[in-house]
C-alpha cells in the first residue's frame, strides 16, 4: 500500500470495524488505530485490539446493532467507515444443507451488513460522506461446493454495495466490497498441509495471502486516494477469482 496509508491522518475519523477480534478484522481494525482514527470494533465475545472501544453486538440481532451504534456514537461520533467483516461458515453439501444452516450464515453475512450499512448510511447522510466498505470472497463469484449458503451470502454483499453506491453516491458515501481469497488465519492454519499444496496450486501467485494484504486494500478504500471508487469488488485472493 501507498505510504500515505501509513501516515497518521490530521482529523480521526470514526471507524467501526465489525467481527475485529481476530484474523482479518482485527489486522483491519489495528491497521485503522496506527493511521489515528479513532476505531470500534464489534464482536459477541470481546477482545478488541489495544486502544479500539471494544463493543458487545451480535450483527443478528437489529437492537443489538443500534446499540452499538449509540454507544459508538457517543465515544468517537458518527460512523465515517464502515467495515463489515463478521462472517461464519456452516459448510455442508446442497442436500445435506438444513435450514437453520442456511438461515445463520444469511443471517449473519447478508443481512447482518444490510443492517449495519443501513444504521450507519443515517450518520452518513447528517455528514454528507462516508465510506461502506463490505467484506465478501472469492467464493461469492467462483462458486464452492459445500458453501452454498456462503456463497450466496457473499455474492449478495455485491448487489447490495452497487445498489447502495447508486442510491447515495450523490451524497459522497461510496459503497464498495473486498473480495479476499486464501488468507492465512486460524481456520486456514488447520487445513492439512497436502491441501493447502493444491490450493497453492490454483493461485497464479502461488501463495496463500496475508491479513494485512486484506487490511491494506480495505484503509485504501476508506482513504482519499479512493475518493472516486464507488461500486467496485477489489479481489484480494493472488489472482484466484480472475476472470469474474
Ligand atoms: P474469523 O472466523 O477469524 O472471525 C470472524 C469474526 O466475526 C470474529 O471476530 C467473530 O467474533 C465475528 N462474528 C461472527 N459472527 C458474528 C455475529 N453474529 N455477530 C458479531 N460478530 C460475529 O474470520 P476471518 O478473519 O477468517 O474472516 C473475516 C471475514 O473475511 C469473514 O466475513 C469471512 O467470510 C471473510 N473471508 C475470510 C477468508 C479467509 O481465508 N479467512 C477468505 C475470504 C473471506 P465473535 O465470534 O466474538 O462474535
Amino acid at each position: 500500500m501507498s505510504e500515505s496509508s501509513t501516515q497518521p491522518r490530521p482529523e480521526p475519523r470514526s471507524v467501526l470495524v465489525t467481527g475485529g477480534n481476530r484474523g482479518i478484522g482485527r489486522a483491519i481494525a489495528e491497521a485503522f488505530l496506527a493511521q489515528g482514527d479513532n476505531v470500534a470494533v464489534t464482536t459477541r465475545s470481546g477482545g478488541a485490539p489495544d486502544g479500539a472501544l471494544d463493543v458487545r453486538c451480535d450483527v443478528t440481532d437489529g437492537a443489538a446493532i443500534d446499540a452499538a451504534f449509540k454507544q459508538i456514537e457517543e465515544a468517537h461520533g458518527p460512523v465515517e467507515v464502515l467495515v463489515a467483516n463478521a462472517g461464519v461458515t456452516a459448510d455442508t453439501l446442497l442436500l445435506r444443507m438444513s435450514d437453520d444452516d442456511w438461515e445463520q450464515v444469511i443471517s449473519t453475512n447478508l443481512t447482518g451488513s444490510f443492517r449495519l450499512a443501513k444504521r450507519a448510511a443515517k450518520g452518513m447522510l447528517r455528514l454528507r460522506r462516508g465510506r461502506i466498505i463490505l467484506i465478501s470472497s472469492v467464493v461469492g463469484l467462483l462458486g464452492s461446493p459445500g458453501q452454498v449458503n456462503y456463497a450466496a451470502s457473499k455474492s449478495g454483499l455485491v448487489g447490495m454495495a452497487r445498489s447502495i453506491a447508486r442510491e447515495l453516491g450523490s451524497r459522497s458515501i461510496t459503497a464498495n466490497v473486498v473480495a479476499p481469497g486464501f488468507i492465512e488465519t486460524d481456520m486456514t492454519a488447520q487445513l492439512p498441509e497436502e491441501q493447502v499444496k493444491a490450493y497453492q496450486g490454483q493461485i497464479p501467485l502461488g501463495r496463500l495471502g496475508a491479513v494485512d494484504e486484506v487490511a491494506g486494500a480495505v484503509t485504501w478504500l476508506a482513504g482519499p486516494g479512493a475518493a472516486y471508487v464507488t461500486g467496485a469488488v477489489i479481489p484480494v485472493d493472488g489472482g484466484l477469482g480472475m476472470g469474474h
